[in-house]
């Protein structure tokens, strides 16, 4: 064995997704044959990460403080609420620019099969919130999957009495993709949601 600390290192980086062994070892190479300033700055980061980012307390994405930035933001539209599954959602939103409203987090989907209820949810929380306060519109952006669906009409039904318009993300036709490539069940979604020229 050439050293039992390497194998560690190479062991833990594959907690990481799509990173194999030989991807591991390449970078654990990498880090102590080119770079092993960039290697510390990356540990230090991630102890950092892992040990001082938190929940936000009203929307339950990752936040440094109680608060986080998206919740605090005055030039926010706080009218417009948008429910997620996941932090991770809410980043590939705010990447996508196209959006300047609030998030709220649910943490998961309602999955039956796996015993996930709305109990296991911010589900309580959502409707405490949506009844605190004046929503103009809220978006259901829950992903495009069986359990995605259950939990949008779930949380329709919850909402309905309370906030006049809910809407759910349009799914449809990917950008640049041909028709041909397209599966029926999305070219179905995407004639039921055409939109004028
Ligand atoms: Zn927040």
């Amino acid at each position: 064995m050439l050293s039992p600390k390497f194998d560690q290192l190479v062991k833990d980086l594959q907690i990481l997704p799509s990173v194999g062994q030989k991807s591991a070892q390449r970078m654990a190479l990498h880090l102590l044959s080119k770079n092993r300033s960039a290697g510390l700055a990356l540990a230090q980061s991630l102890l950092v990460a892992m040990s001082e980012i938190k929940e936000c307390t009203l929307c339950h994405s990752f936040s440094d403080d109680e608060v986080c930035g998206i919740c605090n933001d005055i030039r926010r539209d706080d009218g417009l609420l948008c429910v997620v599954e996941q932090a991770s959602d809410v980043v590939a939103i705010e990447q996508s620019g196209a959006y300047r409203g609030k998030y709220f987090v649910l943490g998961g989907h309602l999955s039956p099969i796996d015993g996930i209820g709305a109990d296991d949810l911010h589900i309580d929380e959502l409707v405490a919130l949506a009844k605190s306060k004046v929503i103009n519109e809220l978006i259901i952006a829950t992903g495009a999957t069986i359990e995605g669906q259950t939990t949008a009409f779930f949380i329709h039904n919850a909402l309905s009495t309370h906030i006049a318009k809910i809407t759910r993300l349009a799914q449809g036709m990917p950008m640049g993709g041909e028709l041909g490539y397209v599966d029926s069940l999305t070219l179905q979604q995407a004639l039921h949601n055409r939109g004028v020229l």
